[in-house]
């Protein structure tokens, strides 16, 4: 496998060509941002350990039968994919209130939400990434029917597997963030799960272990994250 030009640079992780058409590389950075890349910062080994911390969530959600991008680890920063044609939908399920959620419905956060909740959100940093519901997404054609009841029973199956994974640490599986995209016709789960795209807490102290640190300016996000690793039993490679 070759790596060729690059493809796009996000805010976080920059996505380059293979020689095989089906395949690209995603390279994971430092660039760490937050309120649609307002504020943004380099954090030393963060890229290496989103990427090492995803290679090992997407391995346990192969395991548990869930089609995901994820081919293999190439370099402590950069893993092989599939080559998705992106869905510009964010599918957000939250276990316990948090973030937008509390703001936009003037809840307290830390309730528990029985059943979870699930949302949608359109990809699109100009625009603040605006809440949007099935409609949207059908009548602005981004997914079929069939595709948006596949993406949200993906991710309430991804909820099962990963809140009892986090568990088994002690810590919170509050909310999280997926993207999906369509590989030769079927739904596959795509970009990342680490503690950029979720929130974690520790179920005792209920301290935050993911991006909220960065967000509210708490210190310590990349040691927070490795924390999250530890509990979880990955070894990281720098
Ligand atoms: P953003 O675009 O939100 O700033 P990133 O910096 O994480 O995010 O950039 C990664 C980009 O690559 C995202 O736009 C994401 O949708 C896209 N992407 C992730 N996985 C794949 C894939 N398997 N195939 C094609 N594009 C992907
Ligand atoms: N999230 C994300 N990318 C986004 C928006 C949200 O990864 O562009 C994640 C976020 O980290 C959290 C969950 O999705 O785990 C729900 O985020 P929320 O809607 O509460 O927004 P926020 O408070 O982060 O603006």
């Amino acid at each position: 496998m070759e790596k060729r030009d690059e493809l796009y640079a996000g805010k976080a992780k920059s996505v380059y060509q293979t020689d095989d058409a089906d395949l690209l590389v995603l390279a994971f950075r430092n660039d760490t941002s937050a309120f649609d890349g307002k504020k943004v910062e380099q954090l030393d080994n963060k890229g290496a350990v989103n990427n090492q911390f995803n290679a090992f969530i997407m391995g346990k959600l192969k395991e548990a039968g869930i089609p995901t991008h994820f081919e293999k680890l190439l370099s402590p920063t950069e893993a092989l994919v599939k080559r998705l044609d992106m869905i510009p939908v964010e599918c957000v399920v939250r276990n316990v209130a948090a973030g937008s959620l509390c703001r936009r419905l003037g809840v307290e956060e830390g309730i528990d939400l029985d059943p979870p909740t699930f949302e949608m959100f359109l990809k699109n940093d100009a625009l603040g990434d605006p809440m949007i519901n099935e409609y949207h997404v059908r009548s602005f054609g981004w997914a079929t029917d069939a595709q948006i009841e596949q993406m949200k029973a993906l991710t309430f199956r991804v909820n099962d597997v990963l809140k009892a994974l986090f568990m088994a640490g002690n810590m919170l599986l509050v909310d999280y963030k997926l993207e999906f995209g369509v590989f030769h016709g079927e739904i596959t789960l795509g970009d990342e799960f680490s503690p950029d795209g979720c929130r974690l807490w520790d179920r005792d102290t209920r301290e935050k272990l993911d991006k909220d640190r960065f967000r509210q300016g708490l210190g310590s996000v990349v040691e927070s994250y490795q924390e999250v690793g530890r509990r979880l039993g990955i070894t990281f490679e720098y």
